[in-house]
């Protein structure tokens, strides 16, 4: 075998994986040595408030309940002026990805430890990147200290989880880790997760559509959110994740959709270079009869994902556009990116035909 050469870089983070954990929620915050969480979520969750302020029984510091997707700063400025109106010793978000971005966001702001509480798959409370936007710009930046202190995983909490947005937001996932395995920075540990993450999420996903109150299948796809949420952590993303970024930001299309869209074709634009990717994947996505591409679509049509970028609302036109914006980014992929292939592949998400 090749002599291995690799970086590794843990965090502090603790994890509490399991049904019911939240129970634990007090003593977490107690074992921080602080009393007074500020509760973040988003509208949609915004009942939620009642449940966690039960369950610390009345010790919280208040509620922001206007977390947004794409973390627009106006927003997180109007909850740090919130913030300084109260107490508040720490924060305590309950959400997905756009609720732990304004977690993220306060965090480096005040300084304050950060409580995540996860119930989508989209997996940002594992990383160390904060996308913000600003005038319509979206700035990411990565700075291990938005990375939360405590991260509780309650499968109790993902019942509600529609089953769209569970599809969604598990290839979402996938995605993180099937980029993870061809990253320049990968290495042993994040194939190990990867391998599991993936195995984890393309197995139980159709089982989330069919029956969504299934705990067996909910802890399954949230064990893999994890482990998909760490390779996003512990590696540089390539194509696919510069493409979702780009037609996120251009055109503001929706983040997980356009993740659960672009995936089959962003792998299948990489595929001839990366071999042994490809086989580990044949071996554990199912369905694939020996081809990860098929399996993959075949993922995809069952979990009745929305089938093309054009159903997403984007024009023929912006295809251009886009194939433009993508290639004035410096980005390390497998497979060169060349601007002719690329603007193939997309056309081809676009319309909604298979990967291949
Ligand atoms: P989201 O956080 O926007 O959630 C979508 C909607 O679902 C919200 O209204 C939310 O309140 C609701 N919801 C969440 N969990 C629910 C549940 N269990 N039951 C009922 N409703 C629930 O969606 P997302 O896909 O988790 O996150 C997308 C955002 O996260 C994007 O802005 C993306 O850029 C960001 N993201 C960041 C990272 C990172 O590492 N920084 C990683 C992945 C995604």
């Amino acid at each position: 075998a090749e002599s291995r050469s690799f970086e590794y870089n843990e965090s502090s983070q603790r994890v509490l994986f399991g049904k019911g954990v939240l129970a634990k929620l007090a003593t977490e915050v107690a074992a921080l040595g602080c009393k007074a969480p500020l509760l973040l979520t988003t509208p949609q969750q915004a009942s939620a408030v009642q449940d966690l302020t039960q369950i610390l029984n009345g010790h919280v510091a208040g509620s922001f309940t206007r977390a947004t997707m794409h973390t627009p700063t106006d927003v997180t400025e109007e909850a740090l002026v919130y913030a300084k109106t109260t107490n508040a010793d720490c924060l305590l978000s309950i959400g997905g990805g756009s609720t732990v971005g304004l977690g993220k966001a306060l965090s480096l702001r005040t300084g304050l430890p950060h409580i995540c509480i996860a119930t989508t798959y989209a997996g940002s409370e594992m990383t160390p990147i904060l996308g913000e936007t600003k005038n319509q710009q979206k700035v990411t930046r990565v700075d291990r200290a938005v990375i939360p202190k405590v991260v509780i995983y309650d499968v109790n909490l993902t019942l509600s989880l529609p089953t769209g947005m569970s599809a969604t937001s598990g290839l979402n996932a996938m995605a993180h880790a099937v980029e993870a395995l061809y990253a320049k920075d990968t290495s042993p540990i994040v194939r190990i997760f990867a391998l599991e993450g993936i195995r984890a999420l393309a197995s139980s996903l159709p089982g989330v559509m069919e029956n969504s109150q299934s705990i067996a299948f909910r802890s399954e796809a949230l064990l893999g959110a994890w482990l998909c949420g760490k390779c996003l952590a512990m590696t540089t993303v390539a194509l696919h994740h510069k493409l979702c970024h780009v037609l996120g930001g251009t055109l503001n299309l929706p983040h997980a959709e356009t993740h659960a869209i672009v995936l089959p074709h962003a792998l299948a634009y990489t595929a001839p270079d990366i071999p042994q990717v490809m086989k580990d994947l044949a071996e554990i996505i199912p369905h694939s009869e020996g081809d990860a591409i098929q399996g993959l679509n075949r993922l995809v049509s069952k979990l009745g994902i929305p089938s093309s970028l054009k159903a997403l609302g984007m024009k023929e036109e912006d295809i251009e556009l886009v194939t433009d914006n993508l290639m004035m980014l410096t980005f390390w992929n497998p497979r060169p990116v060349n601007k002719d292939s690329v603007q193939k592949m997309i056309r081809r998400a676009w319309l909604g035909e298979q990967a291949r």
